[in-house]
């Protein structure tokens, strides 16, 4: 199979982890290795920020980079993109939103020349959720309520102004605990704050990889993401190089069923439309 290069030629991946985070494999030059190969016109770069929002002794090195790797993070994506003529690579950050550490996240972001910043809730009350560690907390749990409770941190974080893109919009639904209830509303809610904020929304093919077997975010929600002009960006989340670009076949033709025609690209926190290939 002549693989790679039909299924993401042409698209951008703006969600990739490296092994500086702690729990991704494979060096930052390997993943632009591997976008190259597979015909991506760009590559960003995402890496998990110092968990800044913790007391520093109870940081975990296997979830984020440390506070001290952080310029050397930034160093080493700004010198592979400056000596790539074929492919653009962009300096992101998967940073957490935590209510009450705004300030301490804003200091930080102001710090670095990034591209754009993933917004992300991981955590829901000190909760890593998305952790299968932590898995045995949906024991007993209101799915419904807990959906509830997930997407209000993504309201509030949109309403921060601190980022560009919501990652994986309904990570909640990882381990295929699902509501009973109609979600539309919660989504309309959701995507009416995010629309507000002038954020994009990232389809991710994680989701694939999970339980929920569906992409971030479901296709309802993508929808209403479509009908108030919200713009998307593709990240695979790829935490070893082989997975970038990985099922973006089935995202872009995700996105024309949905109405999509463009993809947003971001330099220096500014947007711009790219159309699809
Ligand atoms: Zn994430
Ligand atoms: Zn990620």
């Amino acid at each position: 199979m002549n693989a790679g290069m039909s299924e993401a030629a042409g698209l951008a991946d703006y969600h990739v982890h490296t092994r500086r985070c702690g729990h991704a494999t494979g060096k930052t030059a390997e993943y632009v290795q591997k976008a190259r190969h597979k015909g991506l016109r760009e590559i960003g770069f995402t890496d998990h920020i110092p968990q800044y929002f913790l007391p520093e002794k109870v940081r975990d090195s296997s979830l984020a980079m440390g506070e001290g790797e952080l310029g050397a993070y930034v160093a080493e994506v700004l010198a592979l993109g400056a000596g790539c003529g074929d492919i653009t690579v962009k300096l992101g950050i998967e940073a957490d939103y935590s209510p009450g550490h705004e300030g301490a996240l804003k200091a930080i972001l102001e710090g670095y020349p990034f591209d754009y910043v993933l917004g992300s809730v991981h955590y829901i009350n000190g909760w890593g959720f998305d952790n299968p560690v932590h898995i045995d907390g949906y024991a007993g749990k209101d799915i419904d309520a807990l959906y509830g409770v997930y997407f209000e941190l993504v309201q509030r974080m949109a309403a921060s102004g601190l980022f560009d893109v919501v990652a994986h919009p309904d990570l909640v639904k990882k381990f295929g605990y699902r509501p009973h209830g109609d979600v539309v509303p919660l989504y309309k809610r959701t995507v009416r704050s995010i629309a507000a904020a002038d954020m994009a929304v990232e389809v991710n093919t994680a989701g694939l990889r999970q339980p929920a077997r569906e992409i971030y975010p479901a296709p309802a929600f993508l929808a209403i993401c479509f009908e108030y002009g919200v713009p998307v960006v593709l990240g695979s989340d790829a935490h070893r190089p082989d997975d970038v670009g990985r099922d973006f076949e089935a995202v872009a033709a995700l996105l024309r069923r949905v109405g999509y025609r463009e993809t947003a690209s971001f330099e220096g926190r500014r947007r711009s439309l790219t159309p699809l290939p």
